[in-house]
């Protein structure tokens, strides 16, 4: 059905990190590469998909965040320590830079909010960006400025419109600020699935965390994976679905290659595809974000999954 609206995305989502003086690759122009690709597949109909996120408001980001940090977020030295930058100088130009990145990130974080509405009204969404796993409530880590994660549970549960909130993270990395913010909050069920030696070396404690070691098989990632949903859903019932989908698990989508395991396309589509189906079948709604990925190819991985959801929602 054309027209449906299922992803959420805005041209502002490609942010220029490199004038914070970081070397990181990083794949901002993702979310646009995924559009463009199911334009050139689904022709312009597929513009019809996506709406326009709004900035979260302080007082949304407050939910979570300490106001101390948020402030914090106008000057250059909290930046430079999340991206693990030399601070830029304290000048009005580049104050003017950090309160366009920090609207970004807003925005972006904004979009996560907006596609778990989505989802609550028609069963899917996913915000192409955010996923900042990272942030925790008093100061950001991880290249994660804002938690949009926790912003938005805290969003729909505080208007009552998600009680119980399963958030699944398949980034390479553990998304060590969800957790810890959600830590002993029994609203809140954080299955982590993450890269056993790779950073955060610091690991906080999720409700369920799945260390994925270094030499693991395709098929046993599948296996753990898996089990994990099949234990999360016995012991909570959600009423909404995070998943945090990061495309860094691909093997041509890492920050670090060889820091850990890394999978092929296809057990990506594999992975992803179990998530969506599995929540799909139970007429829980999901919302899909994207988190960690790197480099020219990371998008692949995010192509196939919004793919099989648009499939799923009914849109293609
Ligand atoms: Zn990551």
């Amino acid at each position: 059905m054309a027209g449906k609206h299922v992803l959420v995305f805005d041209s502002a989502y490609v942010s220029d990190l490199q004038k914070l003086g970081t070397k990181v690759a990083f794949a901002q122009d993702r979310g646009a590469k995924v559009l463009t690709e199911l334009n050139r597949e689904f022709g312009d109909g597929s513009k019809g998909w996506v709406v326009k996120p709004k900035p979260l408001r302080f007082k949304e980001l407050a939910l979570v965040h300490s106001q101390d940090y948020l402030r914090s977020l106008f000057k250059p030295a909290a930046w430079a320590k999340i991206f693990g930058t030399k601070a830029l100088e304290d000048n009005a130009e580049n104050r003017k830079l950090l309160r366009r990145l920090y609207r970004e990130y807003r925005l972006k974080s904004g979009g996560s909010l907006a596609a778990a509405q989505l989802a609550l009204k028609n069963g899917l969404g996913a915000n192409l960006g955010a996923g900042f796993h990272h942030a925790y409530a008093d100061h950001g880590d991880g290249f994660c400025l804002l938690n949009d994660i926790a912003v938005t549970v805290r969003v729909l549960q505080n208007c009552g419109k998600a009680k119980q909130v399963l958030i699944i993270d398949t980034d390479f990395h553990q998304g060590n600020g969800t957790s810890k913010i959600f830590d002993g909050d029994n609203s809140v069920f954080t299955l982590d699935v993450h890269s056993k030696e790779g950073w955060p070396f610091h690991k906080e404690k999720s409700r369920l965390d799945l260390a994925v070691k270094k030499d693991i098989t395709p098929q046993a990632y599948m296996e753990g994976l898996r089990q994990a949903i099949a234990k999360a859903l016995a012991a909570f019932k959600p009423d909404l679905v995070i998943f945090v989908q990061g495309a860094d698990a691909y093997e041509y989508g890492q920050l670090n290659p060889g820091e850990g395991f890394s999978l092929p396309l296809a057990t990506m589509k594999e992975r992803d595809e179990t998530i969506i189906d599995t929540f799909v079948e139970r007429e829980i709604p999901l919302v899909m974000l994207f988190a960690g990925g790197y480099g020219p190819r990371a998008w692949e991985a995010h192509h196939q999954a919004v793919r099989h959801l648009l499939y799923r929602a009914g849109a293609i």
